[in-house]
Order: structure tokens, then C-alpha cells, then sequence
């Protein structure tokens, strides 16, 4: 290394002038050790081209930077820039000699190829140095693997792009604010759905654009949000033209050191959709209540006057007419739960009552219309429990109507019920079709149906569970299922013996 730093004097400053040989050969060792460390360390070599000669000479560090252990990379221009990755030779050869010609400095990345052919990144700075008669020219400089900085440069700006195009392209407004929500950046989206130009909203808080009445819950949710990271949630947001729209954002607030990301979406129009569906099926299953009752009742009048004539076949149209009457009232009830549900208008009426009688009096109503099972019960509770009576009621008979329709060829059906963890567990056992394990979870969503054959066979909307797992969850309850194909299904309800105190 002596003889080439001897050779590159120009870049690295020689010794002290007031000292002796001793001294001097000493400090030039020492310098020489730590320019050889920091080279190796910072990934490093020097180079040193004597055009007047063309004579390359490489520092032992470089050697490895261009894949050799040993031997030499190539002692003349040529030679160097075989090394050099083919699309950029010109440019790196173009640039050494207009650095020779300007006699100024020469700096630039290119990528290299290894002898076993694996491409790598090299930044090269050197500076032109001319003899005394500036006849000798020599260029000399410094060689770095830059492979890991272009990598992460070329990922970065890789996840950027993309990010770019989606940010450009969305149909979803999409909003980066900085933590107290001033807007930083939006996308064109943005600024249709707002109604307010790019210029208009940045800096503004983007609570501005959500209506008055909704700000003081929309603060709180982004108070949350600083907590949680993320959010999804829905909101309202007025244009300066007074219009109004209903939007779902989700928003993620460490989306980067000190910045949110928002992304909104126009659900106006689905939320004006679904008003109308339910407002329709309010009208619908309503209007439709009122004939139901009359055909039931004339059912009624009529069944007792032919039970005299001892008319067996009308009487047993009269019973069908009857039954599939009663099917036709509790779709059109379960309807008409599920709308004022999903509108939020179930109303609960919560007393105190003893669930060991109840549970009685309810299994023994279901009993005497339910001619095709023995309904057996088993256990006991021995609690009061604040609940509405009709709306426990209901959760039982869903689940015992269910058990019966879904086991038409079983006999009985079994009710459970116990108490332990201060909760009151009840369940409901059926020996029937079943359940596919992977069904298990989404019987609970409203209008979810089983699509097999077996199922199918068996009138229903879909709602029934909806809305038994709605009652269970209002009053701080669970419901769970479990079941084997083809032997039959048990779901399980526990309840606390009050509901939860009203947010
Ligand atoms: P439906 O009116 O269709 O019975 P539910 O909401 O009560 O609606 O039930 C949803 C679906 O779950 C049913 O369509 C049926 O496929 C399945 N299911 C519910 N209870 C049982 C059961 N006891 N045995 C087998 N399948 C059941």
C-alpha cells in the first residue's frame, strides 16, 4: 500500500514537515493502516488513471468491489471499462474524458459486472492532476459499492410509484393530513368529492368539510384513532354548496412518522338505496299483516263450524290453509323485525321474571302447535333475570322452530339449561341435517341461507338467526353453534342476568 499511496499524494496529505526519517515512516505506517481500515470499512477503493501513459492502477481495497480476490481488474482504459455494465460504458468513458479535457473533476454511478456476471453499483469521484510542466496528466479518485443504497433507492421509489398510481388513479378520495389533520396532499378525487379545489384545501383542517352536527363525534373518533392506528368508520361532510353526503373512511394514522392517511368514499347514493329497501319492506311486511290476521281468524271461524259436520277432507284443507298461514306471518314478522332493527327501531322492554317458569310456559306454547317433535327439557336455572320477556321468547322459539324444521325426520328435540359464571346457558339440540363446520359462522348474517339441497327444502328468508343473535347481543349475550353433518346441531346461548347499562 506504500507505494500506492505514494502514488495518490495528491489526494491524501503527506506528514508534518518537522520531523525525522523515524518519525516519519512511522506516522506514514500509522496513516496508512487507518486509510486502509476506512476503506475497507466504507466499502472503498482508489483508483488512479495516467493518461499520458494509459496505465489504471487499483488500490487492493477496489479489487474486491469489482468481484476479484485476486488478480489484477485490467491495466488500461479498455480494460476498465469491460467492468463496466455494457448500457453505460459510453456515458462512463464519455465523462472520464471530459473531466481529462476540462482538467476538472470527474464524478458519476454506473453499474459493474462481476466475473460471475452479477450486476452491482459503483460511484467513482476523482479529480485530474497534471505535473509541473502540465504535460504528465493523471486522474485519480475514489471507487464505492453503492449495490445496497441503489437497491433501497430503486425499492423506495418502486412502493412511491405505486403508491402514486393509486393515489392518481383512485376513485376513492384519498387525503394524507399531518396529526392534527391539516391536510397536507389530496388526490383529484378529493377534490370532487369535497367540491373544493386542491389550492382551497390544503393547510385547512379536514374536519372543515364535516357537517356541524357531526364534528363533535367525528373529534372524538380521531381522538380514538391517535390511540388505535387504525379506523374504519362512517361520517357526513357538507360542500360549500350546502350539498350533503354520506361517507365511509378508513383512515390509518401511522401511515407515516407524523402523518394520516385518509381514504373516503361516497356511500350517498347505497345509503339512499338501502332507506329505500327497508322503507319498502316496512310497507310491505306491514300491509301485509293486516289480510294475514283476517285469513287466520275466518280460518279459525270456519274450523270450528265444519269440526260439527265432521267434514274430515275440508278440515284438513282448513289446517293447511292454517299452518301455511302461520309460515306466512312469521316471515312477514321476522321482516318487520329486521327493518326496525337494522333502522334501529327494536324497541326492548326490560323486567324482572323468574326464567325457570318462563322458559316453561314458552316450551310448552311451542309445544302444543309443534306435533312433529317432543320438545324434552333438562336442567334448571333458579335466577331472575331483567330481560324482555317477548323478545327471550322469541330467541326460543327461533331456535326450537329451527331444530324442527331442519330434523324432519328426527323425533325430539332437546332443551338445556343451566347456571354457572353468572350467566344463564341454554340449549337448543336437534338430531337433523346439520351444519357444514364452515357454515357455522355465517348462519348469523341476515339473509345468509345453507345452499345445499337438504336445506333448501326448508322455507325460510335467512333472517331468523339475525335476528336471535341481534336479541342475545342487546341483552350481553352470545350465541354460538356447533354441529355434525347429517347428525344433527346444538347452538348455544348465555346471557347475563341483566343487560348492559346504555352507552
Ligand atoms: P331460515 O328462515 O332460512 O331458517 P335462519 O336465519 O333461521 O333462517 O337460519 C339461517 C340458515 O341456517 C338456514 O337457512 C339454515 O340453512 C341454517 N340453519 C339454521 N338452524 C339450523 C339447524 N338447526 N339445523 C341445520 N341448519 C340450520
Amino acid at each position: 500500500m506504500t507505494k500506492s499511496t505514494h502514488n495518490f499524494e495528491d489526494i491524501f496529505d503527506s506528514s508534518p514537515d518537522e520531523m525525522t526519517m523515524q518519525d516519519r515512516s512511522e506516522t506514514l505506517q500509522q496513516s496508512d493502516d487507518a486509510l486502509r481500515v476506512a476503506l475497507e470499512i466504507g466499502k472503498m477503493g482508489i483508483w488512479d488513471w495516467d493518461v499520458s501513459t494509459d496505465k489504471f492502477t487499483w488500490s487492493d481495497g477496489i479489487k474486491p468491489l469489482y468481484g476479484f480476490r485476486q488478480g489484477n481488474i485490467g491495466g488500461n482504459l479498455k480494460k476498465f471499462l469491460q467492468h463496466v455494465y455494457p448500457a453505460d460504458r459510453k456515458r462512463v468513458e464519455r465523462d472520464l474524458k471530459k473531466a481529462v479535457k476540462a482538467r476538472g473533476t470527474f464524478e458519476t454511478e454506473f453499474r459493474i459486472l462481476w466475473p460471475d456476471n452479477s450486476v452491482h453499483w459503483m460511484f467513482k469521484k476523482g479529480r485530474v492532476i497534471l505535473d509541473k510542466e502540465a504535460k504528465h496528466i493523471r486522474i485519480t479518485g475514489i471507487g464505492m459499492d453503492v449495490t445496497t443504497r441503489k437497491l433501497s433507492e430503486s425499492i423506495l421509489k418502486l412502493s412511491e410509484n405505486k403508491f402514486k398510481s393509486v393515489f392518481d388513479a383512485s376513485l376513492d378520495a384519498i387525503i394524507i393530513t399531518d396529526d392534527e389533520k391539516h391536510i397536507l396532499d389530496l388526490n383529484a378525487a378529493g377534490s370532487k368529492l369535497f367540491d373544493v379545489s386542491k389550492e382551497q384545501l390544503i393547510k385547512k383542517n379536514l374536519i372543515s368539510v364535516v357537517l356541524a352536527k357531526e364534528k363533535k363525534n367525528t373529534i372524538r373518533e380521531w381522538k380514538k384513532l391517535q390511540k388505535e392506528g387504525y379506523q374504519r368508520a362512517e361520517t357526513t361532510i357538507q360542500r360549500p354548496n350546502g350539498t350533503v353526503r354520506n361517507v365511509e373512511y378508513s383512515a390509518n394514522a401511522q401511515f407515516l412518522p407524523n402523518r394520516a392517511l385518509f381514504i373516503f368514499r361516497d356511500i350517498t347514493d347505497r345509503k339512499k338505496e338501502e332507506l329505500r329497501r327497508e322503507h319498502l319492506l316496512g310497507i310491505v311486511s306491514h300491509e301485509l299483516r293486516t289480510p294475514l290476521a283476517s285469513i287466520k281468524a275466518f280460518a279459525e271461524i270456519l274450523h270450528r263450524k265444519l269440526r260439527d259436520t265432521k267434514d274430515q277432507s275440508n278440515l284438513e284443507y282448513l289446517s293447511k290453509i292454517d299452518e301455511k298461514t302461520g309460515v306466512l306471518a312469521e316471515l312477514v314478522s321476522n321482516l318487520l323485525d329486521m327493518t326496525r332493527m337494522q333502522e334501529g327501531r327494536l324497541e326492548f322492554f326490560y323486567e324482572l321474571f323468574e326464567f325457570d317458569s318462563f322458559l316453561k310456559d314458552v316450551l310448552n306454547d311451542i309445544q302444543v302447535t309443534l306435533r312433529s317433535h317432543k320438545i324434552i327439557h333438562k336442567g334448571k336455572v333458579g335466577k331472575e333475570i331483567l330481560a324482555d320477556r317477548n323478545r327471550l321468547t322469541q330467541i326460543i322459539i327461533n331456535l326450537v322452530k329451527n331444530a324442527a324444521k331442519y330434523s324432519p325426520n328426527a323425533e325430539k328435540i332437546i332443551v338445556k339449561t343451566s347456571f354457572s359464571d353468572h350467566h344463564i346457558h341454554l340449549s337448543v339440540q336437534d338430531f337433523g341435517i346439520g351444519i357444514p363446520k364452515k357454515e357455522l359462522q355465517k348462519i348469523f348474517d341476515i339473509f345468509y341461507r345453507i345452499e345445499s339441497p337438504t336445506h333448501k327444502r326448508v322455507v325460510g328468508l335467512g333472517v331468523g338467526l339475525y335476528i336471535t343473535s341481534e336479541i342475545v347481543k342487546k341483552h350481553g349475550g352470545n350465541i354460538t353453534a356447533k354441529s355434525v353433518k347429517g347428525k344433527g346441531s346444538t347452538f348455544f346461548v348465555t346471557l347475563p342476568l341483566q343487560p348492559p347499562k346504555p352507552e
